[in-house]
Order: structure tokens, then C-alpha cells, then sequence
């Protein structure tokens, strides 16, 4: 019998079977059938640290031992306080609340209510909708699928479902851009702010990395501008760092490049280590007091069961001691200068005539190509030589642990190029 477990994005007419994971260990994972693949995706981008690493077994653990569960409501525990102290410690200065939740789309789903409400509060009723970006991806509850891109997304399928929001032009200026290069970008976003700016709650961006949209990469000059520009037509800043958080674009932090706070601001994945599912919602004091008051209406309406579980907040206290124990920014810059020397220096996979364009930003690396088509069978190409890669349409890209080691980093590369130059 076929097993009756439903997997996500499947045609489930034409997939193949899924093989089956019995292990890991470091960056590779292991296969019932003896097979060792090299995660060139560090499992949808969260398993930071690789997988089974001591430390964070150890951590659960112990924490298994003393409290698995206990609801956040009414109550709290040594991990929840500990992690939220922490997480305001290291991201921008002045974001000093947290709010707990289970995964990022639901971190998202607190960070648009909470803006909405904040306006709510503030006597700004009309402003109860979401400005966007072109491609952006920030989850697949209804709420998020309303704020990802529109035409890539699944806004067809659900239209008469979802809210509708406004949405800007997905940034064009690379990262290393000079502040004109980004005042087209910034123009079109001033554009729609001063259209629709009264019935604006929130601008939400992932900074600097669009990342399941296209692994589209932008400047910090952009962040500066869309915080400017927020502040002068009063619409708070979301920041989605689920994907960015924890080193990917090699700072702690997107908004590190930039120097900016934003209002709100969105971290999961890489926030345990990828050893549990949990996220976190940020908010400076300006948003977190605008709820204090004495209205029923002041409380803000929303308490996952399992925000705050002790084991996750534990597992993230670890994974953050090591990433900072270890010099994981050190070893993300030495990743990034391996993707740039073997990817971006390569003549002959840039000039590739199925190749539209090579770029790095920290741990993470993209060919993308003009057509989705010249990517048709790559995964199982890359499983034959012991890596597990798998492209989002037309992109081609690696977002591997951490600990990955430069000679497993030259064999994923090796496997990227040898895709397209020897086949
Ligand atoms: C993965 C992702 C999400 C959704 O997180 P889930 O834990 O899968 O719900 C939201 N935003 C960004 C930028 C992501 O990459």
C-alpha cells in the first residue's frame, strides 16, 4: 500500500516515491537504503547547525526531562523568559517584546494583526490593509497567501477567499548597488504609500533576500529608504526575517546591513537550530504600549497552544550559545567567499546560454536560469552524485548549514555548475 502520508507541493500524480530518511549527521542526511545525501538545502533552509548535533540533542533532552509542555497562558517558565531576554539582546536595538508562536507563517499571521489592531488603537480604523512586494513569500495560511505575490502565488486558486492588499514593484538594485541605483525602487514604493497610504497598516518585507519568491536579492540602501518611507506616511515596518534570521545573508540579521529597526519583526526557522518548530514576533515599545489601555479592545486577541513550549525555547537558547560560540559569522563568510569563488567567478556558467544570472548573498547562492525547463530532472541528477538538491521553478540555489565544510561545499557547487557545464 502507498503510504497515506499527504506531501506538500506534490503533483500526486506525478511524483515519485519519497525516499526514505533514517538518519543524520553534519550537514548529510541518511537514507534507509544506505544512501548518504549531502543537504545542499539544509532542509528548507532551518537545519543551521546540521543534523543531530550534540549540543541540541542534549539540550532537548535534558529539558524533556523537567518540563515538556506547559501553556503560556496566565503562566511562564524559565526557557520563554530566558529566550525572549535573549532574542531582544541580539536583534536591532529596540525591539524589546516578543510574542511566541509555532511556526513563521503564524509569526506572520501576530505580526499583520498586530499592526492592523495597533492602528485600530490608535483611533486609524481605515488603516486595516497590507502593502506588499512582488514576489514576496511569507507563508501559506490565508492570511499570509493574501501578502505573497500575486501572480506567482496562489491568489488565482483562492481569490474569492482572500483579503485583498495593495502591493509594490519587487525591489531591482542588487546588493552592492549605490544608493541611486535604489531610488527607482524607492520611487515606485513612494508611489503606492502616497495612492494609498490612509488605508495602510503595514509595509512587510523579507530584507534584502526574497527568498522562496525567486531568491531575489536587494540592497541595504532599500531597507534605509522603506524605513524612511514608512515613518512619513505613519505605516509600521515588518521585517520577515524567517529565512534571513540567524546568519543567512551573512550578518546575525538583514536589518544589521542596514542599521534599521524595524517596527515588527518575524524570526522561525533557523531560530531552533530547526530541531523544533516554534517563531517569534518582535515589537519595539511604541507598538507593544499602544495595547496598554483599558478596553477589552487592548488585548491582543491570540495565544497558540504551544507558543512558548519549553523544549523549543530551550533547543533556541542552545542553538544561539553555539552560533555565537562558535563564530558562525566567521564561518558563514568563509561559505560565502567558497559560493562567490565557485560560482560567480565561473566564466563559463555565467556566460551559459541557459544561465540568466549567478548571485551569493552570505550562505546562500542561486543560478538562476531563463526557463524552468532546463532544471527538469536536476534533483534526481544530484541524488546520483550524493547531494540533495531541490530548485524552486527556475532556480537553482543552496542554503546549506552552517557547518558545512568547504570541501562538502565545493561538491555542492560542483554538482550546481555541473548541471549545466558537464552534463
Ligand atoms: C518559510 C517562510 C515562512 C513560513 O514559515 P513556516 O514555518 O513554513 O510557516 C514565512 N516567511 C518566509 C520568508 C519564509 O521563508
Amino acid at each position: 500500500m502507498t503510504s497515506p502520508v499527504w506531501h506538500p507541493y506534490a503533483h500526486l500524480k506525478t511524483q515519485s516515491p519519497a525516499p526514505k530518511v533514517v538518519g543524520g549527521e553534519g550537514a548529510s542526511f541518511f537514507l534507509e537504503n544506505g544512501e548518504r545525501l549531502l543537504d545542499a538545502t539544509c532542509s528548507w533552509w532551518c537545519m543551521i547547525h546540521g543534523y543531530a548535533h550534540p549540543r541540541l540533542v542534549a539540550a532537548i533532552r535534558e529539558q524533556a526531562g523537567e518540563l515538556c509542555h506547559v501553556m503560556l497562558g496566565g503562566l511562564t517558565h524559565g526557557p520563554a523568559d530566558k529566550l525572549a531576554r535573549e532574542l531582544v539582546r541580539v536583534t536591532p536595538a529596540g525591539l524589546n517584546h516578543v510574542f511566541y508562536s509555532d511556526s513563521g507563517s503564524v509569526g506572520m499571521e501576530v505580526a499583520m494583526k498586530m499592526a492592523v489592531q495597533f492602528h485600530q488603537l490608535r483611533a486609524r480604523p481605515r488603516k486595516h490593509r497590507l502593502l506588499s512586494l512582488m514576489k514576496a513569500y511569507h507563508g501559506d495560511t490565508a492570511g499570509c497567501m493574501a501578502v505573497c505575490d500575486p501572480e506567482e502565488g496562489m491568489h488565482s486558486l483562492f481569490a474569492g477567499y482572500l483579503p485583498q492588499h495593495h502591493f509594490a514593484p519587487a525591489p531591482t538594485a542588487p546588493f552592492d548597488a549605490e544608493p541611486d541605483a535604489v531610488a527607482a525602487d524607492l520611487a515606485a514604493l513612494r508611489e503606492v504609500l502616497e495612492r494609498h497610504h490612509h488605508e495602510i497598516a503595514a509595509l512587510l518585507m523579507e530584507p534584502l533576500l526574497q527568498a522562496a519568491g525567486g531568491l531575489n536579492m536587494t540592497s541595504p540602501h532599500y531597507l534605509r529608504g522603506a524605513r524612511r518611507l514608512c515613518d512619513e506616511f505613519d505605516v509600521l515596518l515588518v521585517f520577515d526575517e524567517v529565512a534571513t534570521g540567524f546568519g543567512r545573508t551573512g550578518r546575525m540579521f538583514a536589518a544589521d546591513h542596514a542599521d534599521v529597526t524595524p517596527d515588527i519583526m518575524v524570526l522561525s526557522k533557523g531560530l531552533t537550530g530547526g530541531y523544533l518548530g516554534h517563531a517569534a514576533t518582535l515589537a519595539t515599545d511604541r507598538v507593544h504600549d499602544a495595547f496598554v489601555g483599558d478596553s477589552p479592545e487592548h488585548a491582543f486577541m491570540h495565544g497558540p497552544t504551544f507558543m512558548g513550549n519549553p523544549l523549543a525555547c530551550r533547543v533556541a537558547l542552545e542553538s544561539l550559545a553555539i552560533f555565537e560560540g562558535e563564530d558562525y559569522l566567521g564561518k558563514i563568510a568563509e561559505l560565502s567567499k567558497v559560493l562567490n569563488e565557485a560560482l560567480v567567478d565561473d566564466a563559463a556558467l555565467t556566460a551559459h546560454p541557459e544561465v540568466a544570472d549567478v548571485r551569493v548573498l552570505g550562505a546562500t547562492a542561486v543560478i538562476e536560469a531563463h526557463d524552468a525547463t532546463a532544471l527538469k530532472g536536476v534533483g534526481d541528477w544530484a541524488r546520483e552524485q550524493g547531494v540533495w538538491l531541490r530548485p524552486i521553478g527556475r532556480w537553482l540555489y543552496t542554503m546549506p548549514a552552517y557547518i558545512t565544510s568547504h570541501d562538502e561545499m565545493r561538491r555542492i557547487t560542483d554538482v550546481m555548475k555541473g548541471w549545466f557545464l558537464a552534463r
